[in-house]
């Protein structure tokens, strides 16, 4: 049978490429996006093409009730969840500390920490009442390592406690055969950075990691699609770094 699997944020970047590799790796998918409905669609069409069953799961993860309407669709069209890409997530314009206000620190932490802890929630609540295990692979940053200093502190923040949740998450729900891990992507290929309003950024960071340059999304999401996969049967709790050795 095919397993399924929920992607937030798949409309672009990591989780658009996860989506096309796990389309290929034999994956029906539930795509969530917030607002790039066009790519959302473009990426569920190469999806549908690879073979995969897809949906559309429009949503933004900083709204509980929006969370609902995504699983809504999820148990009304595949009635069962196998696995779940907690990727949707945000940063900011470059900042000090001092200029934090806190209109932008509540909607970093409602996207990339609260919302990621529900939508987690959502996942394991259907895992557990299937029986029969399931995974979860949050997608983090090397900046919950890093701290990210005169730039965005609050994002490296957020993803420490994607990082911290991860640990504790999946202690909780080992016994019942679910895995989960974090992906802890360094500079990657994507629009995230033209969003912050520094799209220099990947050429800037990109070269001074050990490898010498930035990675590609279809870097991560083969990390990604590897933590989901039975080849991962042991690791739980794990945070993989795919950063180029940053
Ligand atoms: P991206 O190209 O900007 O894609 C972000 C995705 O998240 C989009 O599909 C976007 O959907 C979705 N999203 C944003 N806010 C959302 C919300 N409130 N509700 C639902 N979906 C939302 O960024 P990316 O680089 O692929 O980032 C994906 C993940 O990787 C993020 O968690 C990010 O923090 C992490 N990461 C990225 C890098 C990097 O260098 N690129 C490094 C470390 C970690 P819409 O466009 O439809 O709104």
């Amino acid at each position: 049978m095919r397993k399924t699997l929920l992607i937030t944020g798949a409309s672009a970047g990591i989780g658009a490429a996860t989506a096309l590799k796990a389309a290929q790796a034999g994956y029906d998918l539930a795509l969530n996006y917030h607002s790039n409905k066009a790519g959302a669609e473009a990426v569920a069409v190469q999806a549908r093409a690879a073979g995969a069953r897809v949906i559309l799961c429009p949503g933004d993860v900083a709204d509980p009730d929006a969370i609902a309407g995504i699983y809504t669709q999820v148990d009304e069209e595949f009635g069962r969840l196998d696995a779940l890409v907690n990727n949707a997530g945000v940063v900011d314009l470059i900042a000090r500390v001092t200029d934090f206000t806190h209109d932008r620190l509540r909607r970093m932490f409602d996207i990339n920490v609260i919302g990621a802890i529900l939508v987690a929630k959502e996942a394991v609540l259907r895992m557990q009442a299937q029986g029969g295990g399931g995974v979860i692979v949050n997608v983090s940053s090397i900046a919950a390592k890093l701290g990210a200093a005169n730039s965005f502190v609050d994002y490296a923040a957020s993803k420490g406690a994607i990082d911290t949740f991860t640990k504790g998450l999946s202690d909780e729900v080992a016994p019942q055969g679910i895995r989960v891990n974090a992906v802890r992507p360094g500079i990657i290929e994507t629009d995230i950075h033209a969003k912050s309003g520094a799209p220099e950024r990947v050429g800037e960071i990109g070269p001074t990691a050990p490898m010498r340059r930035s990675g590609h999304a279809d870097e991560v999401a083969d990390a990604i699609l590897y933590l989901l996969s039975d080849q991962a049967s042991f690791i739980t709790g794990t945070l993989l770094d795919v950063t180029g050795g940053r």
